[in-house]
């Protein structure tokens, strides 16, 4: 076994019994990745975290989401009430158990990636990796090994959304490998480095119509149109929290940046007069 790496800005507890699973990755190869166009059916495999803030076994809480905005809390399709990976204590306790895996022993974990992928189930001609369903690129370390297992893969491609925007243009954008296509999302706090004219990206609306009029193509077909699609990416809300908000993300995370603004620049103001 590997020394765990410590987790910077983490203490977490050595890890005294880390349950490795026969497979990392689950199995997603549902029929709504038709039609994106390619001329084999894709089969996607599926890398998942908990969502946002989590308790790990532990008791110590972990933020798997640091640069979520208004998509944090109650709008998170993971997170809302009745989401399935909430509502069923087995599909959370997989997700957990996928975060304390990471953060526990990164390179055990990154070698035994490695390896599951160049099994026969990963070879073919379409296959794909979705990493996250939930949960997000947290820490540069997490975002290297991820880098390093799809060098490790060439004949997998692997997808991503992401809100940790400045990390992907940082580490990713000067030596992207072919084989790892990302999105970036939009409602997290680095919105505003996401170049809406130039920048693939992903807003979730209300509705398709919402999408539709702002100019977004809809990805209900296949998720692989994240990836694959259009450029400005149209996610409509799902059934459980589209009630909940009347814009899109990235227009609700414009409303709360604007408001922080004008806030620090009272607060600026109140100083300065108190200074004078
Ligand atoms: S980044 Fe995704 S998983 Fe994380 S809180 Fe936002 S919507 Fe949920």
């Amino acid at each position: 076994m590997s020394t765990p790496l410590p987790i910077p800005g983490l203490e977490i507890d050595p890890p005294s019994q880390l349950a490795w699973p026969d497979k990392l990755l689950s199995n997603n190869n549902t029929d709504v990745c038709r039609r994106t166009g390619e001329p084999d059916q894709p089969r996607v495999f599926t890398w998942t975290l908990p969502a946002w803030v989590v308790q790990l076994t532990s008791g110590k809480f972990f933020n798997t989401c640091p640069q979520a905005g208004v998509c944090g809390g109650p709008l998170c399709y993971a997170v809302a009430p009745g989401s399935s990976y909430r509502r069923l204590p087995n599909v959370l306790a997989a997700h957990v158990r996928n975060l304390e895996l990471v953060l526990g022993e990164p390179q055990e974990w990154e070698r035994r990636m490695k390896a599951e992928l160049r099994g026969r189930r990963y070879q073919g001609p379409n296959v794909w990796v979705r990493i996250h369903d939930a949960g997000d690129f947290w820490s540069d370390a997490y975002l290297l090994s991820w880098l390093r297992i799809a060098r490790s893969a060439p004949h997998v491609r692997f997808y991503c959304y992401t809100k940790a925007i400045s990390r992907f243009l940082r580490l990713v954008k000067p030596d992207q490998p072919a084989n790892f296509l990302w999105c970036a999302s939009l409602g997290g706090k680095e919105d505003h480095l996401v170049d809406r004219e130039h920048m693939r990206h992903a807003d979730v609306f209300p509705t398709v119509e919402a999408l539709e009029s702002a100019g977004y193509s809809d990805q209900s077909a296949s998720d692989l149109l994240a990836v694959l699609g259009d450029q400005r990416v149209g996610i409509p809300a799902n059934r459980g929290t589209a009630k909940k908000f009347g814009a899109s993300f990235g227009e609700l995370q414009r409303q709360r940046d604007e408001q922080l603004r004008a806030k620090n620049a009272r607060a600026r103001q109140r100083a300065a007069l108190a200074a004078a």
